[in-house]
């Protein structure tokens, strides 16, 4: 089974080679450097490259995989080693996070997002409650980076062992503390943790960093340890596989995978499909896209989810669009799997057009959606395919 790293999975341009057909590679080896904005992606097993393209470069592992592998050179500067490492946002958005930290935020804050928000997914929750010390010890490394004065982890208090696990290591450090995010959806959205821990509401299309906070998901903290502690490069990923697998009823979590192995060997490992089975998600239930089962993993992959058959729609069929959720090239893509014909397409009524593209101007606090369904309703729908989380 061949890896295959892609040259895009972060935010920016697609990676630029740096290896040949035929060479050899070790795990943990520097195989592309970013072009512009973007982050170094290394080779994830030993092995040989088979195939270099600009999309991606593929792999052929060698039978034995030791453990060690081949570390980023040693640096005093903890934010050159991140930049080295390669470490992106793991949560799903990819951004570079040498670039995200390379800020002063004297008297701002760092804040864990332990949302954990999409259901289904487990991964950051297992983190937590298993590799509490490391997580607080990365929230240290980030606050001494940006000089912020203060961490906060964000997590729902229903999370109560990976809250006990990490209070007990909090208990021992004055400037980080545990706060309560409200148990819906969508609370791990940025604008949703500034509300409910600094209760201050940010506008549709600014970021935390404009009242001085960075918002760092769980797993990216590991990966920045990994990186100032063990000189370990982005190599490796954790994923929770769920739904229609034989073990996925609760959702199966594998942690530290590495990177460029196709989803369907996880599907194996979780017992393989359950029949009849349909879509093959990647990401969470509500963000997620269809995918395959050669998209190989990659540094934003967090969620496989295999669903059942999607029923067939006949009906007229009207799709309600949600920033947080479902958007409406989603909601069209399985409309098209339903066999269903889409009249009548609206967005929750909070969304608002902000430099071209619609965001919510209040995440979480989700109205009614009565009176957009009756206007479609008098165009003619029979059925509605919604993607708000509210109602
Ligand atoms: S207010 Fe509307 S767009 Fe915003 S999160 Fe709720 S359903 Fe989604």
């Amino acid at each position: 089974m061949n890896i295959i790293l892609q040259m895009k999975q972060h935010v920016g341009n697609a990676c630029k080679p740096i290896v040949k057909p035929g060479e050899e590679v070790k795990k943990g080896q520097l195989v592309a450097v970013p072009e512009g904005l973007g982050a170094n992606i290394h080779a994830s097993v030993y092995g040989v490259i088979d195939t270099v393209t600009p999309e991606a470069v593929t792999i052929i592992p060698h039978a034995e995989q030791p453990e060690e592998y081949v570390k980023i050179p040693e640096f005093d500067n903890k934010l050159k080693a991140i930049e080295e490492a390669g470490v992106v946002g793991a949560g799903g958005a990819g951004f570079p996070t040498h670039i995200k930290l390379n800020v002063n935020l004297k008297g701002g804050c760092i804040i864990l997002n332990g949302a954990e928000c999409e259901p289904i997914l487990s991964h950051n929750l297992q983190l937590m409650e298993e590799s509490p010390e490391v997580l607080v010890r990365g929230i240290k490394y980030i606050k001494e980076i940006t000089n912020a004065d203060k961490g906060y982890i964000a997590i729902k208090e229903k999370h109560r062992k990976a809250v006990r696990a990490l209070s007990k290591v909090c208990s021992l450090e004055k400037d980080i503390e545990i706060k309560f995010l409200p148990d819906l959806y969508p609370s791990g959205d940025e604008r949703v943790i500034i509300r409910e821990l600094l209760g201050i509401t940010l506008e549709p299309g600014k970021l935390p960093l404009e009242v001085g906070a960075i918002v760092q998901n769980v797993e990216t903290i590991k990966h920045v340890v990994n990186a100032i502690e063990r000189r370990k490069p982005f190599i490796t990923k954790d994923i929770t596989v769920a739904g229609r697998v034989k073990e996925g009823k609760k959702g199966k979590v594998f942690l530290d995978v590495p990177l460029g192995y196709p989803v369907s060997h996880y599907i194996k490992l979780t017992g393989g499909y359950v029949q009849p089975f349909g879509e093959i998600t990647l990401g969470g239930p509500y963000t997620g896209q269809a995918g395959r089962e050669d998209t190989p993993i990659s540094k934003i992959l967090g969620g496989i989810l295999v669903s059942m058959p999607f029923p067939q729609e006949t009906r007229k069929m009207g799709i309600l669009a949600c920033e947080c959720g479902a958007q409406e090239e989603r909601l069209k893509e399985i409309a098209t799997a339903m066999g269903a014909e889409v009249i009548a397409e609206e967005k929750c009524k909070r969304m608002i057009e902000v430099n071209g593209r619609y965001r919510c101007d209040s995440p979480g606090e989700c109205p009614g959606q009565a009176e957009t369904i009756l206007t479609m309703k008098k165009k003619g729908i029979q059925v509605l395919l919604t993607g708000t989380c509210g109602d």
